[in-house]
């Protein structure tokens, strides 16, 4: 049986729960669909220091669960599941609603839905990464880069982002290091003028990463080892740091053909709003944003479309 809901919101990162702790003040009676990752992006994190409000580093789960709590708290339903097909096309055979279908084979209606699903960093797919992650390793300048004063550091990529994140990064750190596998970058010409000159920084054209070096106890990157890329030839860097930015994924794939979405998938949505095209489908956080990707800033917009859902919903 299908079952119907005024409100569903898809994914329970820091715009689902801001969007759920709003639409469930505003008794709109909120289903979360929270994903395989419960929690979203900041469950594998370590301390989180620029969630406002909290003057002690506060950890990225303790964060999620305490927005988990507050959602909780004003009556959100919570349902462990994963959203794997939509049909926004409002067809009257189904009485002009929003449908969906979770994993578990339940059905669901809807008068409107917040999309929340996130996007997903890109990583390298070595062991050493994954090993590293979150002590030394990764894919959040804005996030970590305070963590790297007078340090040296790696940044893997030759996009716009990892030429941002490299400039970004000689506020704190003492060098940094640019490894791109190609013999020149993606990057806009302006940010390569200000990447080149920059002083702090080294560019190490034509090889990959094979390996973070690192150790284990404590747990702390120690340098990189990288392979050129024709030769094969080996060279070791010594480094406090490596941060990976070679793009990242929303979680859109679900919604293909169902929504407007740019050549990467990030969501479209109208300017200062959280509403797309579909009347009644409204998206938040990092699956409409590729430029702040942060949880206050995903936050504010679950807040956005909560209050627009509202809105929507009230005539
Ligand atoms: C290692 C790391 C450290 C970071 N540190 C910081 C920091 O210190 N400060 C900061 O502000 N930001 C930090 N960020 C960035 C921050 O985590 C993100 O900007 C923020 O989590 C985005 O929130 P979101 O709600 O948009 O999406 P996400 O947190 O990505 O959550 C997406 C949710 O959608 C769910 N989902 C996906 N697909 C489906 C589906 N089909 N059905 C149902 N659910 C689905 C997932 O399970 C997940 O719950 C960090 C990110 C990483 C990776």
């Amino acid at each position: 049986m299908v079952q119907h809901h005024r409100v569903i919101i898809i994914g329970s990162g820091p715009a689902g729960y801001s969007a759920a702790i709003y639409a469930a003040r505003a008794n709109l009676a909120p289903v979360m669909i929270a994903g395989m990752e419960p929690g979203g992006q900041l469950m594998v994190t370590t301390d989180v220091e620029n969630y406002p409000g909290f003057v002690d580093a506060i950890t990225g789960p303790e964060l999620m669960e305490a927005m988990r709590g507050q959602a909780e708290r004003f009556g959100t339903l919570m349902i462990d599941d994963m959203v794997t097909r939509v049909d926004f096309s409002r067809l009257e055979s189904n009485g002009g609603k929003l449908l969906l279908w979770a994993d578990s084979g339940d059905e669901y209606s809807a008068d409107a839905v917040i999309i929340a699903t996130g996007a997903q960093a890109r990583w390298l797919g070595i062991e050493s990464e994954v090993r590293l992650r979150g002590f030394g390793v990764s894919a959040c300048a804005t996030c970590d880069g305070f963590f790297f004063k007078n340090k040296r550091v790696a940044v893997i990529g030759g996009g716009n982002s990892a030429v941002e994140e490299a400039i970004f990064l000689t506020q704190f750190a003492r060098k940094v290091t640019v490894v791109h596998r190609r013999d020149s970058f993606r990057a806009e010409k302006i940010l390569q003028d200000r990447l080149f000159a920059n002083p702090k920084v080294e560019v190490i054209w034509n090889h990959r990463v094979l390996e973070i070096l690192g150790t284990d106890d404590p747990k702390s990157v120690t340098g990189l080892r990288l392979a050129e890329v024709a030769s094969g030839a080996e060279q070791q860097i010594e480094l406090d740091g490596v941060f990976v930015a070679i793009g990242h994924t929303p979680a859109t794939a679900v919604f293909k053909d169902h929504l407007p979405m740019d050549a990467d998938g990030y969501l479209i949505t109208r300017a200062d709003s959280t509403a797309t095209e579909i009347a009644g489908v409204f998206a938040a956080g990092d699956v409409k944003d590729r430029v702040y990707r942060q949880a206050v800033t995903a936050a504010g917009m679950g807040c956005m479309a909560a209050l627009e859902v509202g809105h929507y919903l009230n005539g």
